[in-house]
């Protein structure tokens, strides 16, 4: 037989089955992936893994120097961010009003790297100290002009005596306590053991300055007798970015608002603050929280993604958005993320500051208890949540429980991104998600 003709009706015969074979190859795949996209309502095409490892990316560089704390009105908030609203390009969010990311406001900001500082010790043997900025005391309250020459008082029988001439009183967290504010008080020297980052300005009013515990105990050792404080800080109205997006839903009469602010405190002459829970968290959450909302299926309600500012100077960002938002749609409901995500963290905080809020904060805590997450409802006011809450719209924060207490890193220069929990912090966005989904159609009025 002639080779020739064996092997081409082989060949064919081979051709064929490996074509009828790569079709129902390419059925099967297709079915799989039918299946795969029906899984996926809400969720991103990307693995929890990859998603944690987006997560952590966003927070690390939160938290690097490049952004130097992401005080409002510096450059690290700035480059923050620049750096969110090129997130939210990516993700797929729009703009918020259909061509800006940027929503402005006007905010009194101070310029740390403009500011000057000087302070003397004087003890009883007559030696002094000159006391250096960021390592032995920082400002708590930012008076714009200090030039005190005062007599030190170190305890409260020294106190009672002393009723007339310029006093600095020396304390710690004990001893402390309102009494002490007297008209002729004109600074208070508290000792701290981690420094807290405030950036509150003032323009009147007593020094409130935070020494460490060395110079506080020499301070008592050596029976200091008087101190010289001088400071200035060039303060300025300033335009600050809130970075919105928006995800358009189906009808236009609602909205959800799902918000953090990305603001934090700064630095303070050698000390970063890097904010890592505080609120490098929350800002990374609404970040995989919009990714799972952009990647799933079709809202109902428009969704706004807010990335506010000024908040660490008292909610300005998101008191700028509400007066923008409200009255826009029927109604509008805001859930508000501020410090999650703590490894060994305490229970997660769903706050609301009036009774209106109560029946989103039984609903979301709904979804918490079903995922074991423990948590409890409370009223802190003190969030962008607030700055929500009338006019028809409904807010409330999720915030981890007694952030604030002793020994606690909120606000030091220790909150960094090694105190995140990550899959904690994800089970929380993906509660966010759950809520959206299933609270679609909910009216709270
Ligand atoms: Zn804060």
């Amino acid at each position: 037989m002639n080779k020739k003709r064996i092997i081409l009706p082989i060949l064919l015969t081979l051709m064929m089955v490996t074509l009828l074979l790569s079709k129902s190859y390419f059925s099967v795949q297709t079915s799989i992936e039918t299946i795969k996209l029906k899984e996926n309502v809400g969720k991103v095409n990307k693995s929890h893994l990859e998603q944690i490892k987006i997560i952590e990316t966003d927070l690390n560089k939160l938290t690097s120097d490049e952004f130097m704390g992401r005080l409002t009105g510096t450059m690290g908030n700035e480059k923050a961010g620049k750096y969110l609203m090129k997130r939210f390009e990516k993700i797929g969010i729009k703009p918020f009003d259909g061509s800006n990311y940027y929503h402005e406001f006007n905010q009194e900001v101070y310029f740390p790297d403009r500011s000057e500082h000087y302070m003397k010790v004087i003890f009883e043997d007559g030696s002094e100290k000159i006391c250096e900025y960021g390592k032995d005391y920082i400002d708590q309250i930012r008076l714009s002009k200090v030039d005190l020459n005062c007599q030190l008082v170190l305890d409260q029988k020294e106190l009672d005596n002393r009723t007339t001439g310029e006093i600095a009183i020396v304390v710690d967290d004990d001893s402390i306590n309102k009494n002490m504010f007297r008209s002729n008080t004109k600074a208070i020297l508290r000792k701290r053991k981690d420094f807290f980052g405030v950036p509150q300005i003032a323009h009147k009013g007593a020094a409130y300055i935070q020494i460490d515990d060395e110079l506080y105990d020499e301070i008592f050792e050596k029976n200091a007798k008087e101190v010289i404080i001088k400071s200035r800080y060039k303060t300025g109205d300033s335009i600050v970015k809130n970075v919105i997006g928006r995800i358009p839903g189906k009808k236009k009469e609602k909205a959800f608002i799902i918000s953090a602010h990305f603001d934090h405190v700064g630095w303070d002459g050698d000390i970063m603050f890097p904010g890592a829970i505080d609120n490098g968290s929350g800002t990374v959450a609404i970040l995989n929280i919009a990714e799972q909302l952009v990647n799933g299926k079709e809202l109902e309600n428009d969704t706004y993604i807010c990335g506010f500012n000024g908040e660490e100077f008292g909610l300005f960002g998101s008191k700028a958005f509400a007066n923008h938002i409200k009255g826009k749609y029927s109604e509008i409901i805001v859930i508000n993320i501020d410090c999650v995500g703590k490894i060994n963290g305490k229970r997660l905080g769903i706050h609301g500051d009036s009774p209106k809020n109560d029946k989103l904060k039984e609903d979301i805590k709904g979804i918490l208890d079903k995922k074991s997450i423990d948590n409890f409802t409370g009223s802190i006011p003190n969030s962008d949540h607030s700055s929500f809450s009338y006019d028809g719209m409904y807010s409330i924060s999720l915030i981890q429980e007694n952030l604030f207490n002793e020994g606690e890193s909120i606000h030091t220069p220790n909150d960094s991104s090694e105190l995140v929990d990550y899959e904690y912090l994800k089970e929380i966005c993906d509660v966010v998600v759950d809520f959206i989904y299933k609270f679609e159609d909910e009216s709270y009025k």
